[in-house]
């Protein structure tokens, strides 16, 4: 494992903003402080996340060690932004007030790893992000060291990693677990076809809302963006995560306003209702969330202003 820093919380949400469309590197010099003396108790109890390189960062889920592992990053001008079903002008004021850029849209591509062999989603596999190998790589895990793949939906940023540029499995040794639907859905998709016939013999799949698919990973029905799209909920003694996959896209816009559907919400009244009522669950419960999409790591929870949702970065 190569420990190269350790940032603060608050430094790495300033670095996180800082780089988001750009290239960047979030760990700027200046924004390291140093660990803290291991003599002080506080500090052995403190759990700021641990960054393992500028791509990879480690957190815990209970006794679970967890990994958020760069893929890529999407970067469209706002005018062609998915929520193009929004009036342009309410997407560039939500951006606005946010304090966000508003002529660029960024979504981050960031699949999660649990415990060095449990991956979750697996990025695009080449242009225009593809970056998981090399994540994977620095965190010094190997392909061949995965045994489960959890696929939230079969979009092509979040399985198109399953293969090589050969087209051969790109983790020989995993169980790919999906639910049936969303296997259903995938084996009719022409443009994932060389996935499906690669990792066919590989997929198990699961009813939607199985407890315990693993021990401690449970699955949530959060169909609409696609037939089968499913959530993860992962439990370690009294502390649970859960998974969002694509219930929403973007920090600000999806949380800030959920009945804003994007492009690749497939049955968009479905989609709409899922992530209204996940989102008013989760401002219920404060769970902590892991979101694929939002800025790198999109571990935290959401919270109930006057306004309305609001994501919180833990
Ligand atoms: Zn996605």
């Amino acid at each position: 494992m190569n420990l190269l820093s350790k940032l603060s919380v608050s430094a790495l949400a300033l670095s996180v903003v800082a780089c988001a469309g750009e290239e960047t590197p979030p760990t700027a010099p200046e924004a390291v402080v140093a660990a803290e003396p291991a003599a002080e108790p506080a500090a052995v109890e403190a759990e700021a996340p641990e960054v393992m390189s500028e791509d990879v960062l480690a957190f815990d889920i209970g006794e679970i060690n967890a990994l958020a592992l760069t893929d890529g990053q999407f970067t469209m001008p706002v005018d062609q932004s998915p929520f193009g079903a929004q009036p342009l002008e309410d997407v560039v004021e939500a951006l606005d007030d946010a304090g966000l850029e508003s002529d660029t849209l960024s979504l981050s591509l960031h699949p999660m790893l649990l415990e060095g062999t449990i991956l979750f989603d697996t990025g695009t596999g080449g242009p225009p992000a593809g970056g998981l190998m090399t994540s994977l790589s620095d965190a010094g895990v190997e392909p061949a060291d995965i045994t489960d793949i959890f696929i939230s939906h079969s979009h092509f940023d979040h399985v198109g990693g399953l293969i090589t540029s050969d087209g051969e499995p790109a983790f020989p040794n995993a169980t790919v677990r999906m639910s049936v639907e969303e296997w259903d859905f995938m084996q009719t998709n022409e443009e994932q076809s060389a996935i499906v016939a690669a990792v066919s013999p590989m997929v198990e799949t699961f009813e939607a809302g199985t407890a315990d698919i693993l021990p401690g990973i449970t699955s949530l029905d959060t169909h609409g963006h696609t037939p089968g799209h499913s959530g993860f909920r992962i439990t370690s003694g009294e502390e649970t995560l859960l998974y969002v996959g694509d219930s929403m896209h973007h920090f600000v816009l999806s949380v800030g306003h959920p009945g804003w559907t994007i492009a690749f919400d497939m049955n968009e009244p479905v989609a709409r209702a899922s992530r209204e009522a996940l989102l008013a669950e989760l401002a219920e419960s404060g769970e902590t969330i892991f979101a694929y999409h939002f800025p790198f790591p999109g571990v935290g929870h959401i919270e109930t202003n006057a306004e309305g949702f609001v994501f919180v970065e833990d």
